[in-house]
């Protein structure tokens, strides 16, 4: 029943999506460039003991620069917090007033110079170390301009990356890591046709190590432009999502399960003596229950994708803002739901399938009424919505999913119709 991805011929003019790509591919937001095609496949590793040893040196020291690495630009912000003259020296460092901002550059040369002294960090590749930094740049530029909280020290490196390649990494089920190595690994799928490996993530979970290789292919592809059936999608309350169509999609059990699994295992390990075997032994089997907890949810998102693109030609979103949300008071829901990470898997699904993709404002859908546009003003005990203007009624989150639509269509050129009164089904009338 294997699924095997068509041969990508160029002779044959613009491929289709979906010739190169099956199903389960699997993306990360930031990697798909409309252009340039990335895809990110997954696949266990299976390394001898030596190898494995080599990981772990190398996730150790990663760990390392990056807490090192953040401690000095965390002393340089304290340093310039107070005035000088108020500067208490008990608390803060005294950096001289010239000495400049730590940026990725400027500490990538001094890690370059530490290498003299330290003959630890000579171990791991050189650009393994570098891309350390620019995560960690990453991070402070995400708290600047997006608001995201200052960057925390690291108890543990779950990852590191390769951002550069040479040809042929990838032949058979081995793969070659710089510094480390042909590594094994299982073959669970097969390595695109026409695609160069471009960057690769070692990744450590609870169930062993991991490659994330990231395969690039420079054929154009084209944009999917908007066309056929519109659906508008909305973060459900009480559901997982409403749509347009009047579908609410429930929250899957695992979500409310698995939690609660997840705590009683936690009780459990505050009994236990830290330290010891049955600790231990517990621990594991929470790393193992957060790893089925996220494949689980990765699994519902990709098959709800899928079900929505087999309904519409156009999917419309709202933009949200996640910060402003996990702040309020559906932080808990939103997190739990992983939705930003849903939107992506979306994206990256509708693209695949020549399914638009749209995001739109995402202020007041739910205060708007998608039949005639008057306000209507409900706070979120209120689960109906009911036009006091037009007399539509509908369920609250699937009003605002069609807000989201009309909000989409008039943004992509197409004219809404008014929906006829009481037409809960959502569809514009003729
Ligand atoms: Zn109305």
């Amino acid at each position: 029943m294997g699924y095997k991805p068509r041969p990508f011929d160029l002779a044959q003019g613009k491929p289709s999506r979906a010739a190169f790509l099956n199903k389960h591919t699997i993306i990360y937001s930031g990697c798909y460039n409309v252009g340039m095609l990335n895809i990110t496949y997954e696949y266990k590793l299976e390394p001898t003991l030596e190898q494995e040893a080599v990981i772990e040196d190398w996730l150790e020291i990663c760990r390392k620069v990056y807490n090192y690495a953040l401690a000095e630009r965390k002393d340089w912000a304290r340093s310039r917090k107070s005035p000088i003259d108020a500067c208490r020296l008990d608390r803060e460092y005294i950096i001289p007033v010239d000495a400049k901002r730590p940026t990725f550059s400027g500490q990538c040369k001094s890690l370059a110079a530490a290498k003299k002294e330290i003959p630890e960090l000579k171990r791991p590749h050189t650009h393994v170390l570098q891309q350390v930094l620019r995560i960690l740049e990453a991070a402070f530029v995400a708290m600047w301009e997006r608001g995201h909280g200052f960057p925390r020290f690291k108890k543990r490196m779950r990852s590191f990356v390769f951002p550069q390649l040479n040809k042929g990494v990838v032949q058979g089920s081995r793969v070659n890591l710089p510094k480390i190595g042909w590594v094994k690994m299982r073959l669970s799928r097969p390595v695109p046709e026409g695609f160069e490996a471009k960057q690769i993530r070692v990744v450590k979970r609870a169930s062993g190590y991991y490659v994330m290789i990231v395969f690039q292919s420079d054929v154009e592809v084209p944009a999917v432009q908007p066309h056929g059936e519109p659906l508008g999608v909305d973060v459900g309350l009480e559901s997982y999502l409403a749509t347009s169509a009047g579908e609410l999609v429930e929250n899957p059990r695992f979500f409310a399960n698995g939690q609660r699994k997840l705590k009683s295992l936690q009780r459990q390990l505050k009994r236990k003596k830290k330290g010891s075997n049955r600790w231990l032994k517990l621990q594991k089997k929470i790393a193992r229950h957060h790893e089925y907890l996220a494949n689980a949810r990765k699994d519902f998102q990709f098959k709800l994708a899928h079900h929505l693109c087999d309904r519409a030609g156009m999917i419309f979103v709202e933009k949200l803002n996640l910060k402003g949300l996990a702040k309020g008071m559906l932080a808990k829901h939103c997190l739990d739901a992983a939705w930003g990470n849903y939107l992506s898997i979306q994206e990256w699904v509708c693209s695949k399938r020549g399914v638009y993709f749209g995001g739109v404002e995402a202020s007041g859908t739910s205060q708007e009424c998608p039949a005639c546009a008057a306000v209507v003003k409900k706070d979120l005990s209120v689960r109906v919505h009911q036009c006091p203007e037009c007399g539509y009624t509908t369920n609250r989150d699937v009003a605002a999913a069609q807000v989201v639509r009309n909000r989409g269509l008039a943004a992509v050129g197409h004219t809404v119709k008014k929906l006829k009164e009481g037409n809960a089904d959502g569809h514009p009338t003729n």
